[in-house]
């Protein structure tokens, strides 16, 4: 299809723009879809999981991590060889999905599973593919990302966290911030300057190590959430020493193999779904109450097209397909979306509400200022939009 440019003489209007057919599920992808929603029901029986809105950001609990893992059910793309499960893009998508959804505790493997394991499989060297995707795929090795620092976040170039050479491996000193799940997690990927920044070409000279977060000199510091929880860390690195076993792919090529991810990270139904539990806690309140809900109708239906347009956007992806203003696209509908559900829940609090909506809606106001900004925020995205369809 072109561009949507009102005017058909604008050269954006000519430029091609990615927006994928309908995909429809296959009879083995809703069995897999069966199989998992029958796990979690049965989880939820054992009362083993209380759902949760943005479940995967802020729910860790490793042993139901283990749980899935035993099913196969993380790091499904991994290929066997490395302990994995060599299912499909559609196949893990598919089980995220419910796992979201049903608003399931899936934050201590989210990380390794959704972003190190494909990038492991991509950039990493054979050692460390045989030293951490067994262990991911087994639920078992948990990560957090150290990109974010206090005067880098949109602008990542800018980092300031050094990594210099030394003997068998590289001292890293600097500091990271919104660190999110450092203190529980066993490693975090820290992306850090190896060269002098080149002011003409910024994004030269980074590089991505994996860090261990108990190494000496690295401390970890909370920061208390609007919820009173601890989801977040400021991590201070301070010589740091890393082998140079974890350099991770090429040394200088970090913003290549950083931004080399993004579609699948922000494409993905963790985009759209964080508030999935409260909209079907809404939606049970409006039944019990017989209530009909027109604005409740329409953030089911955005939610619906936006499985589509996600659903699509895996299925390109894995044909090998360029994507990123597509997920972006996804991104800023997405997490809009989420923030506007979080808000109707909002605005229906002051009236009688049963104990599970309630606590939902709580949950979706708290973390709402969060969702339109991690991932890359939504202005930000806006002007990847606005580019890629040759409007800017
Ligand atoms: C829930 C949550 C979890 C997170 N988890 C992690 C994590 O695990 N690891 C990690 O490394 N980081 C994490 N982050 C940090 C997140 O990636 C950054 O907050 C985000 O990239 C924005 O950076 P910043 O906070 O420095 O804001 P800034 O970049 O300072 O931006 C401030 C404001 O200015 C706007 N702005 C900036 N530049 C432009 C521009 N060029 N055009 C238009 N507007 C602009 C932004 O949109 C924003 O509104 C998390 C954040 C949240 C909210």
């Amino acid at each position: 299809v072109t561009s949507p440019h009102p005017n058909p003489a604008h050269p954006a209007a000519k430029r091609p723009v990615l927006v994928p057919p309908i995909v429809r599920e296959s009879t083995e992808l809703s069995a897999l879809r069966g199989a998992v929603r029958a796990f979690l029901d049965d989880e939820l029986r054992r009362g083993r999981f209380v759902p949760t809105v943005d479940s995967w950001g802020t729910a860790w609990d490793p042993a139901f991590s283990a749980r899935l893992a035993a099913r196969g059910w993380i790091g499904m793309t991994i290929p066997r060889e490395y302990g994995g499960r060599g299912a499909t893009f559609m196949e893990r998508f598919v089980v995220t999905e419910e796992l979201l959804a049903a608003g399931a505790p899936i934050a201590a493997h989210w990380v390794a599973d959704r972003q190190i394991a494909p990038s492991l499989l991509r950039f990493g060297t054979e050692e460390q593919k045989q030293a951490l995707l067994p262990g991911i795929a087994a639920g078992e090795i948990h990560f957090a990302i150290g990109m974010s620092e206090p005067d880098s976040g949109s602008d990542l170039a800018s980092v300031r966290t050094k990594a210099v050479k030394a003997d068998g491996g590289w001292r890293v000193t600097g500091s990271k911030v919104w660190t999110t799940g450092a203190h529980a997690a066993h490693y975090f990927i820290v992306l850090a300057r190896t060269a002098a920044l080149d002011t003409e070409h910024r994004h030269d000279g980074l590089s991505q190590l994996v860090v261990d977060l108990r190494a000496p000199g690295v401390e970890i510091r909370p920061i208390v959430s609007l919820d009173g929880r601890h989801h977040f860390n400021e991590v201070f690195l301070d010589d740091v020493l890393v082998p140079d076993a974890m350099a991770f792919g090429q040394i200088g090529d970090g913003w290549h193999q950083v931004t080399s991810e993004l579609g699948y990270e922000r494409s993905g139904p963790e985009r759209f779904m964080s508030t999935v539990p409260l909209l079907d806690e809404l939606g049970r309140g409006a039944r019990v109450a017989d209530d009909l809900d027109p604005e409740l109708g329409r953030l089911a239906a955005r939610t619906a097209a936006l499985h589509h347009l996600s659903i699509s956007i895996a299925a390109a992806l894995s044909r090998g397909e360029d994507a990123d203003v597509s997920a972006a696209i996804v991104k800023v509908l997405g997490t809009t979306t989420e923030g506007d559900v979080a808000d109707h829940a909002g605005a229906l609090l002051g009236e009688q509400q049963d104990g599970a909506l309630r606590a939902a809606a709580e949950q979706g106001l708290l973390q709402r200022p969060g969702f339109t900004i991690r991932g890359g925020t939504n202005e930000i995205l806006r002007g990847v939009i606005a580019r890629g369809l040759g409007l800017r």
